[in-house]
């Protein structure tokens, strides 16, 4: 048995293996220093009484007759109704919205919809599985160290105001674009979303639109979903999550919302596809992690969403403050939990290095997430308020 060519292309999961091993070659030989991380995107507070009832009384219910359900694989109609109208005015029907068991598995899932010969374009710095999955099927070719052969990268810094130069994208391709952005911070502006909607209709592209931030967004001027944008509905497709917003990184909830205006070149439904391909691969979420997700869509729940994304807020504004006392220029950090810094003419490892051992800071190399974020690191707010502190205290000491 040979292994699938595509999996050969993949390169090795090299920066948080890497980051591992380096801090704890740093900790066994200073055993008795505190090493704070800020590095990783997973969260790290409690779920709210709200949703964590949810939860309880889904799981008890399934113990009894009246209240057991078996498979669900398109998801609960009453979760379905409830995301389109707090996330989207209402306006899908249930059929348009999908329940998955998180973002990063649908957007693995999504990529069967065009197959290996679909262009593929990403924004330069980006989360890493848009890139990989892509490879996985086939759309795109091996790793020369910097980047898959094959895939368009475009590079969004601060130099361009994190807008993707579209000239590199080719006729038809899968743009992929995360707002608020894993690892920058950035949030794409109205203006920039129409942009980007414009010429994925004049150019027969398809945008997978990242919203796993979105209950990030205080700024009431930027769009917290790429449906606020007309247009979108011919040319977009979203996911998101509750992994960040109400804890979920452990339950596993997500969704995917694809419009019936979608269509392949033919004039066949993605939609349709789409619900193919996920009777085909996938038996639906756990009823469990649906009843928390519908308690964190009451009222009482959206009030815990909005609580816990305040607190790691404050994380992020502290980081961002800290940084910025020390003449470091940052982006992110306000209606998103990631805090991108800059730090012209060294490398992404160089600066991971110094915060490791002169702070006792773990972060993340931008160089880690593409070409475009060498020179840069991320500090996730993901963290306890105690930590955050102490963390900006040390890079306030200097
Ligand atoms: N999308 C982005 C941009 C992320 O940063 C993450 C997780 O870190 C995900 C998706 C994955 O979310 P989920 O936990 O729903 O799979």
């Amino acid at each position: 048995m040979k292994p699938n060519p595509c999996l050969e292309n993949i390169a090795p999961g090299y920066l948080f293996p890497e980051i591992a091993k380096r801090r704890s070659a740093y900790q066994q030989a200073h055993p008795e220093l505190k090493v704070i991380s800020l590095g990783v995107g997973n969260t790290t507070e409690p779920l709210f009484d709200t949703i964590a009832d949810g939860l309880v009384r889904e799981a008890q219910a399934l113990a009894t007759a009246e209240g057991y359900s078996g498979y669900q694989d398109e998801g609960s109609a009453a979760l379905r109704q409830k995301i389109s109208e707090v996330f989207y005015g209402g306006r899908f029907s249930i059929d348009e919205i999908f329940i998955s068991d998180g973002a990063k598995g649908d957007v693995g899932r999504l990529q069967l919809l065009f197959g290996a010969g679909t262009p593929v374009a990403v924004q330069d710095p980006a989360y890493p599985v848009y890139v990989d999955g892509s490879v996985l099927i086939g759309a795109g070719g091996p790793h020369d160290g910097t980047g898959y052969a094959g895939i368009a990268y475009l590079p969004c810094t601060p130099e361009n105001k994190f807008f993707p130069d579209l000239a590199k994208v080719a006729p038809g391709s899968l743009l992929y674009i995360c707002s608020p952005n894993n690892p920058t911070g950035y949030v794409m502006t109205r203006a920039q979303l129409e942009a980007l909607v414009a010429f994925a209709n004049a150019n027969g592209a398809v945008i997978i639109f990242d919203a796993a931030y979105s209950e990030f967004i205080r700024d009431k001027a930027l769009p917290k979903t790429i449906f606020e944008i007309a247009g979108a509905d011919a040319c977009a497709i979203e996911i998101n999550s509750f992994s960040k917003p109400a804890g979920f990184t452990g339950v596993r909830l997500g969704w995917t919302a694809l419009p019936f205006g979608l269509k392949y070149d033919g004039g066949g439904s993605v939609n349709k596809a789409w619900s193919r391909v996920t009777a085909t691969i996938f038996n639906g979420a756990s009823n469990i992690a649906q009843a928390g997700g519908l308690a964190a869509l009451s009222e009482k729940g959206l009030q815990e969403i909005r609580a816990l994304t305040d607190y790691y807020l404050e994380n992020a504004h502290l980081i961002k403050q800290a940084l910025e006392d020390r003449g470091i220029r940052t982006i992110g950090g306000y209606d998103s939990p990631y805090v991108w810094a800059q730090f012209p003419g060294r490398t992404s490892w160089d600066v991971f290095d110094e915060l490791l051992t002169k702070y006792n800071i773990v972060t993340t190399p931008g160089s880690g997430f593409g070409p475009a974020g060498e020179s840069f690191v991320r500090f996730s707010a993901f963290g306890h308020h105690a930590d955050v502190r102490e963390a900006c205290a040390r890079l306030a000491k200097g």
